[in-house]
């Protein structure tokens, strides 16, 4: 998506406050506040190792954290798979890793999200996403554990609490201090600049080689102790292989972290290897995995498609990804997701006609998707249809309350439609969330053309 811009900028905020944590950090122990902001440091005993180890937060701010990082990664990931079954699968299989796992008690939770590419990551607090993308190259149940267990095992052994500490800390700082990224301006920004939305960067941990080597091996151990085939693991491990050599600047942001995997599928099958038969030879799970994963699969090639236009439209090539969209649609038409993108496409090429039309169709088919809603409502909004903008607009506030860009867009759309007061009640909104900000500028304009003094 085109927030490179944005991006740059964003990062250096956060160098800016990372050295501002770091100078805060000074022995195990200290109480240190990160721009006024949470983060009592403190001495804690990891889970896995027994040793004492210096985290700059401690257990109830992991849990926080996570629980309020969960639902935007999960939306920037482009929401959950619509399928309650699916759903329930995926959580499942992770929930019999966990329940073996150093860290029972947490409140673990594993969903699977929309993103077309081969990925899957772990918060702080354990909230596990897997990705369509590797969801559908996966063959049976134990490779979904190896996945799940491997990233059961970051966050056991804080991985997740250590990595993520220094980049979610300052993003919280950030926004908790009112340092608003603006996404340039909503008016004139262009449709698909989504991430600057959600105020946030979607942020991998970067782990450590030990630390991959330590999730894998914690994901064998959970895998095993649970019942499964260890196989599973060698199996992910030749996807990831393989996927490397496909993409290969594509995988350095994924499972990512992860140039080594030649050498973690040698020491797969050397754990395999050592196994007794009677673990080698369990059954491998595969006629539920399969019924379950049946549609994401067979719409494995309409996502691939729109993986790619995805990365077209990143590069402003929108009437090649816009021509993707359409075979992936064509064979999809009730998919909400892939029609909101291909109307996204058809604005940006000027087929506003057609925009609208799959616009408001991606809109009624994918309620429960943040980006489908953002995108209905701003080709509404671009196209002056203010009273229809206003429901989808409505939705992406529901979904991801008090973003001030897409509070801003609501209040225009309620403002174009004639509901004055309730834009006004929007605009102030806004500019509480935000104060500083150029939304807040924005929505400062309107209140005093609307004749509110704010
Ligand atoms: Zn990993």
């Amino acid at each position: 998506m085109a927030w490179r811009h944005g991006r740059d900028r964003f990062l250096q905020h956060l160098r800016d406050t990372q050295s501002a944590v770091r100078t805060a950090v000074r022995t195990c122990g200290a109480l240190i506040l990160a721009a006024g902001l949470l983060a009592s440091s403190s001495c804690t005993v990891n889970p896995v190792t027994g040793k004492t180890q210096l985290d700059l937060m401690g257990e109830s701010q992991e849990l926080q954290l996570g629980k309020s990082l969960y639902p935007r990664y999960t939306q920037q990931s482009l929401g959950e798979i619509p399928d309650p079954r699916l759903q329930a699968y995926v959580d499942h299989v992770g929930l019999r890793l966990a329940h073996v796992s150093q860290r029972p008690n947490l409140p673990w939770a594993y969903n699977a999200v929309n993103d077309p590419e081969v990925n899957a990551y772990a918060l702080p607090g354990g909230k596990i996403s897997i990705t369509r993308g590797l969801l559908s190259r996966l063959d049976d149940e134990d490779e979904l554990a190896a996945v799940l267990g491997h990233e059961t095992g970051h966050v056991n052994a804080r991985h997740a609490a250590q990595a993520y500490t220094r980049n979610i800390l300052a993003q919280l700082a950030l926004l908790g201090a009112g340092v608003y990224m603006d996404s340039h301006g909503t008016r004139n920004a262009r449709l698909y600049t989504v991430a600057g939305m959600l105020g946030m960067q979607l942020m991998f941990a970067h782990y450590s080689r030990n630390q991959e080597r330590q999730a894998d091996q914690l994901g064998f151990e959970y895998m095993t102790k649970a019942g499964y085939n260890p196989e599973g693991m060698v199996g992910v491990m030749k996807i990831l292989e393989h996927e490397g050599k496909r993409h290969p600047s594509l995988f350095d942001r994924m499972f990512a972290d992860h140039p080594m995997s030649s050498e973690r599928l040698a020491t797969a099958e050397a754990r395999v290897a050592a196994e007794p038969p009677s673990v080698r030879q369990r059954p491998i799970r595969k006629k539920t995995f399969l019924a379950v994963v049946h549609h994401i699969r067979e719409t494995r090639p309409a996502y691939d498609r729109f993986a790619k236009a995805r990365r077209l439209i990143a590069r402003r090539k929108t009437v090649e990804a816009e021509a993707l969209l359409k075979k992936s649609v064509a064979e999809w038409p009730n998919d909400g997701l892939l029609r909101g993108y291909l109307a996204g496409a058809e604005a940006e090429d000027g087929e506003m006609q057609r925009a609208l039309d799959d616009a408001g169709r991606a809109g009624k088919a994918a309620p429960q998707i943040f980006v489908v809603q953002l995108l209905a409502g701003k080709i509404f909004l671009k196209a002056k249809r203010y009273a229809a903008a206003v429901p989808f607009l409505d939705n992406a506030c529901r979904i991801l309350p008090n973003l001030p860009d897409v509070e801003l867009l609501r209040g225009e759309a309620l403002e174009g439609a004639g509901r004055r007061r309730e834009a006004a009640q929007a605009y102030q909104k806004v500019r509480q969330l935000a104060p500083g900000s150029k939304a807040a500028e924005e929505a400062g304009r309107h209140l005093a053309a609307l004749g509110v003094v704010g």
